[in-house]
């Protein structure tokens, strides 16, 4: 079966977690604030806060912005749950604005328009999260331009986007944004096993980021609440934090895997580039780039068009899945999920995100897809739509 995404792992990535396995700390040593720096350089932003998932980063990064009981948070419908999740966490309430028909991502415009209605209403958003669904960035400048009107706050969900440029700058410097989050789960574009990280160039969100990541707990003098006493004076717990906290382990991988992010992305690129060529003879439509950005290309995802052999979304997955191609459904949206509808979401609440999710199949693309199994994949949809 080839997957619709997977790890690349090699030597040098388990020696050097073999080498930290020998070494003297497991957690809490000098290799997570080695993977943090890589990332900061990387993406040129000043402060990065590793984490064990981009779920926690989430978690965190709502906190540190203030998040509570009695906000709301937008996001977009088309993302993993977790893009949500992270605002019930914090005891506030999410709301969803619908797509772009083409870049698949939250659709400006309609985010224009749900925000002029919330001012009148007052209820605005407290902070809109942006999902680069794919790898591709969503326009920042724009939505970055709607903060500073509306006063909300920006957390970029970057988890398929490490690598990504945006305006010819790395996603991630947050030039658009408070906070942009990474995550580093095997099908993502770099791997820590498990993993996150949120970066930042605000020092006082960096500073909340980090005691929350780790118990609320600082031995930081200048940090301490009250004077330190003979009673307390090791450490002191501020605020009520979390164990969040990434080990040196995935660190190492993370680290020994930044030295082959670009070499991924370009990798992705190859495939993307031949999936676009081979594939637009097809009653398929793929995903366009309406402005200046370079995709990390998590996943590549098509829709079908209208064809003459009546070939659903449904049929295309089983025929796949049965010639033992892994394709996938990125996402159903949010609100349409048991718990979501639970909440009082109705079916057909965002139309375009109704509309994609019935139309629309990720299929494989990872660096070591190799090219007799890509022309395999191209073969299927070809066969099946002939
Ligand atoms: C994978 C993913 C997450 C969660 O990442 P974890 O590291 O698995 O917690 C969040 N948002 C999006 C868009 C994702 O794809």
């Amino acid at each position: 079966m080839i997957p619709y995404g997977r790890q690349d792992i090699n030597k040098d990535d388990i020696e050097a977690v073999v080498d930290v396995l020998r070494s003297d700390f497991l957690t809490q040593g000098p290799v997570v604030p080695a993977f943090e720096k890589s990332i900061a350089d990387y993406c040129g932003v000043h402060y990065a806060v590793a984490v064990n998932s981009a779920t926690s980063a989430l978690h965190i990064a709502c906190l540190a912005l203030g998040v509570g009981e009695g906000d709301v948070i937008w996001t977009s419908p088309i993302s993993f749950v977790a893009s949500a999740n992270c605002a019930l966490y914090c005891g506030a309430d999410v709301d969803f604005v619908d797509i772009d028909p083409q870049t698949f991502n939250m659709s400006v415009e309609c985010l224009s328009v749900k925000l002029e209605q919330a001012e009148k209403l007052g209820n605005l958003p407290k902070v809109v999260i942006p999902v680069h669904l794919c790898g591709q960035p969503c326009d920042m400048e724009r939505i970055h331009a709607l903060s500073l009107k509306y006063g909300f706050k920006i957390i970029e969900d970057a988890s398929h986007a490490i690598g990504a440029k945006y305006k010819n700058r790395p996603v991630g410097n947050c030039e658009f944004s408070d906070i942009t989050v990474f995550s580093f789960h095997p099908v993502k574009i770099i791997t820590t096993g498990e993993g996150g990280m949120a970066v930042t160039n605000n020092e006082i969100l960096a500073k909340y980021l980090r005691l929350l990541r780790s118990h609320g707990i600082t031995n930081n003098l200048l940090d301490m609440q009250i004077h330190p006493t003979d009673e307390v004076w090791n450490y002191q717990q501020v605020l009520l934090g979390f164990n969040y906290r990434m080990t040196d382990m995935q660190a190492a991988l993370g680290l020994s895997q930044m030295k082959r992010l670009d070499d991924f992305v370009s990798t992705r690129h190859l495939i993307a580039d031949r999936y676009d060529e081979t594939l637009s003879n097809l009653p398929l439509q793929l995903s366009e780039h309406l402005y200046e950005a370079y995709s990390a290309h998590h996943l590549y995802i098509i829709r079908i068009k209208k064809n003459k052999r009546s070939i659903t979304q449904r049929k295309l997955y089983d025929l796949m899945n049965a010639s033992g191609v892994g394709v996938n459904l990125h996402y159903i949206p949010i609100y349409r999920q048991p718990y979501y509808e639970s909440k009082g979401f109705s079916p057909g609440y965002c139309s375009e995100a109704e509309k994609y999710y019935k139309e629309t199949l990720s299929i494989p693309i990872y660096p070591t897809l190799i090219d007799k199994q890509q022309e395999k994949v191209i073969c299927c949809l070809t066969e099946i739509f002939k």
